[in-house]
């Protein structure tokens, strides 16, 4: 364990050190980032000597845990045998090679060609860029219009975030840019209380046939979505959004892309959102899980026909970034993903610690403060409310409560994140039963002691 001077590092956070998606002048009030400095299995620990469990997995992304020394000698070997090559000039690595086979294999059926990047922004750049060229090679130019939903997370790059719909992130920036349609999303809690749930799906989906009737039908390119929105705060469609869903993408004849950048790898309990909901994708984007974050990776897994609309064109698809393929990378996800298969734990969420996360996380329904508990596999939310019953929120807005419970969460050595009023957790495949039952301890014992301050807040 190595020895750091904490205080002059957060110093320097604050001097030099810009973190993403972040408040910099909260964070200078606050003295600096916490520093984080060793994680192991689900646990991390910051400069100051706390331990605190990561119900998080990182960003939504440590699959396997930490410190797995496998993937650091995977990556040691590669890098002493070649740590980096393109593959612009009709070249490629051996990892790379692999790594896509693999990816194909898991995702089957027509998904059997995968193009890579380095982050799940980048994925969706991808799909931006390849939808459009697409439709264009099929001669069908005036198809470009892009249909997502509010409240979506695609990523933070001018496209990305474009094609997601945070509305304050549209806000920076004068996004989204055109050909971008949003319609609602399928937050049952919050946009269809007390609804049917499979007439609220139904709802949901058909908003997303009536834009393609205003936009168009012959000018509508593709629908993206994730199969369990992530960001937005663990939003679970309603059973049968799906189906109905792709059945409208496949009535218009409209490219079907599904964002498997949190999903991906097991974390609903299959391999991928798109076989858990039972749909079949012309596009998938992958990252975080894929290399569980142990090195930047994302991968856009592609249909057979796309690619064969790209190779009658015989032209190049002019897109690419230095790193794609990086064979370092790659081969990490590829032990990775072995990983994930010896430890079986894909069937490990599916049949042991989600369904043990599912009924632990439902234990807080009786807690005064909570409106909902919900989960998919190991994403999990709990909805705060100020009055039990109803979605009322505290101060009349949303956005009041959600950080409350949350720092009480990290004093008491949890990570989670709250995205307005719902606290969102998404732990590592390898969290203890345990280390489950302490993260629910946890979490009730902070809506315990955020009570008496959400009460001071609701006063008029
Ligand atoms: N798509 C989804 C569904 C995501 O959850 C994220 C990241 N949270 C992204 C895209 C963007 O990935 P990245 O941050 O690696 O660019």
């Amino acid at each position: 364990m190595r020895n750091y001077d904490i205080p002059a590092l957060r110093k320097q956070d604050i001097a030099h050190h810009l973190p993403a998606q972040a408040n910099y002048k909260l964070i200078q009030d606050l003295g600096g980032s916490r520093i984080i400095t060793r994680a192991e299995g689900s646990t991390i620990w910051d400069g100051e000597g706390h331990a605190i469990l990561d119900g998080m997995a990182g960003l939504w992304c440590v699959d396997v845990g930490y410190g797995r020394e496998e993937l650091a000698k995977v990556a040691y070997e590669q890098m002493l045998e070649l740590p980096y090559y393109n593959s612009f000039f009709r070249t490629a690595t051996v990892p790379a090679v692999e790594l896509a086979t693999k990816i194909a294999g898991l995702l089957g059926g027509e998904l059997q060609h995968v193009f890579f990047n380095s982050s799940g922004s980048e994925s969706n750049d991808t799909v931006f860029r390849l939808v459009r060229h697409y439709w264009t090679l099929k001669g069908k130019p005036e198809r470009q219009v892009f249909i997502s939903r509010r409240n979506a997370y695609h990523g933070s790059t001018v496209a990305g975030a474009s094609l997601g719909g945070m509305a304050f992130m549209h806000a920076q920036g004068g996004l989204p840019i055109p050909g971008i349609e949003h319609v609602m999303q399928p937050y049952q809690f919050g946009e269809g209380f007390g609804e049917d749930a499979e007439a609220f799906g139904q709802r949901a989906a058909d908003e997303i046939e009536a834009r393609i009737l205003s936009v168009g039908p012959d000018k509508v390119a593709a629908f993206i979505g994730e199969p369990v929105q992530g960001a937005g705060g663990v939003i679970i469609p309603p059973p049968g959004y799906w189906a109905r869903v792709e059945a409208i993408c496949r009535k218009y004849g409209i490219l079907l892309v599904s964002d498997e950048v949190i999903t991906g790898f097991g974390r609903l309990g299959k391999w991928f959102g798109f076989q858990r909901f039972g749909y079949t994708p012309d596009i998938v984007s992958m990252a975080k899980g894929l290399s569980s974050g142990y090195l930047p990776i994302s991968a856009t897994g592609v249909s057979h026909e796309i690619v064969e609309t790209l190779r009658a064109s015989n032209d190049d698809f002019v897109h690419g970034y230095t790193y794609s393929g990086h064979p370092v990378a790659a081969a990490v996800a590829l032990r990775n993903l072995e990983i994930i298969e010896r430890e079986k734990l894909v069937d490990r969420v599916a049949g042991d610690i989600g369904p043990h996360f599912a009924r632990a996380l439902k234990s807080l329904d009786d807690h005064p403060l909570v409106g909902e508990t919900r989960s998919c596999g190991l994403l999990g939310a709990v909805e705060i409310v100020s009055a039990k019953g109803t979605n009322q929120r505290f101060t009349g807005k949303e956005g009041a409560a959600g950080p409350v419970v949350r720092d009480a969460c990290i004093a008491g050595g949890l990570m989670v994140r709250a995205i307005r009023d719902t606290i969102v957790m998404c732990p590592p495949f390898v969290i203890t039963h345990d280390e489950v039952d302490r993260m629910i301890a946890i979490i009730r014992a902070a809506l315990d002691e955020s009570a008496a301050v959400l009460a001071k807040m609701h006063a008029p």
